[in-house]
């Protein structure tokens, strides 16, 4: 869902280091569950109702552009698929076309050709094994071609509002960041965010997250002024002098 980030000092993972050195705790105090809570109230607050920015019509070409978002910007997916869904919007059109027609239209975006393949691959199997739906089913989702984790839990969250909580690049800092749940690794954040998360938000948060990275705590300059939780956040480095001036949005990622 988005490209490779420059991590600052404090960020976990390899150029980092832990947010903190202590694991995620297997219990949190009160304090900490209001902590959380109200981070996630704020972000209802500004944004009640969140939804993925990627273009689409049909459960079937939003799993396509979700595929074909791995390590790819949003922005970049949206300007190759109106030109890609013209061509086919369907599972049986798509299957129809020939490999050299979707890379063509998919040219502009990160390891195309490889994504060019598995587009075709998953559109046989959802004719061939899914009666040219899209499942509702997670373990079927990831059989398919090019559909991981991560793209399984995006397709059943945005389509039928389950509550799931795929952990993408931003997802990973932000939560790491506040933090909310650490880790060094997606599977860990998100088993940390599934268990943190309150029930009530668990629908949105992969949402609000999302753009709160993309466009207040970026990779690079973290907005921190005009961030909505900053009193909440715990980041080390979130300091930002009180009377800078806020850093021009980031539009892109
Ligand atoms: S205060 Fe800064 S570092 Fe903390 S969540 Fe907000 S933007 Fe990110």
């Amino acid at each position: 869902m988005a490209p490779k980030e420059k991590r600052l000092p404090g960020d976990p993972g390899k150029g980092g280091g832990p947010a903190t050195k202590s694991p995620v705790p297997e219990a949190i105090d009160d304090a900490e569950r209001a902590r959380i809570a109200m981070i996630f109230e704020r972000l209802r607050e500004a944004d009640p109702a969140p939804v993925t920015e990627l273009l689409y019509e049909t459960p079937f070409t939003l799993l396509v552009a979700v595929v074909l978002s791995a390590q790819a910007t949003d922005v970049s997916v949206n300007k190759a698929t109106p030109g890609l869904f013209a061509k086919a919007s369907t599972p049986a059109a798509m299957a129809t076309l020939d490999e050299a027609e979707v890379r063509d239209a998919i040219k502009t975006i990160g390891l195309y050709n490889a994504k060019a393949k598995n587009v075709l691959a998953l559109s046989r199997r959802l004719v061939d094994h899914h009666g040219g739906e899209v499942p509702r089913d997670r373990a079927a989702l990831e059989a398919l071609p090019g559909v991981g984790k991560k793209t399984a839990a995006v397709v059943l969250n945005a389509l039928w509002g389950e509550p799931t909580i795929a952990v993408d690049t931003h997802v990973f800092r932000v939560s790491n960041r506040l933090p909310i749940a650490r880790g060094t690794t997606p599977d860990a954040v998100e088993a940390g965010l599934n268990r943190l998360v309150p029930d009530e938000y668990k629908r949105h948060a992969h949402h609000w997250l999302i753009l709160h990275g993309r466009y207040t705590c970026t990779a690079r300059r973290p907005n921190c002024p005009a961030c909505l939780v900053r009193d909440l956040c715990r980041w080390p480095d979130k300091t930002w002098p009180d009377d800078a001036e806020p850093a021009p949005r980031v539009d892109a990622g």
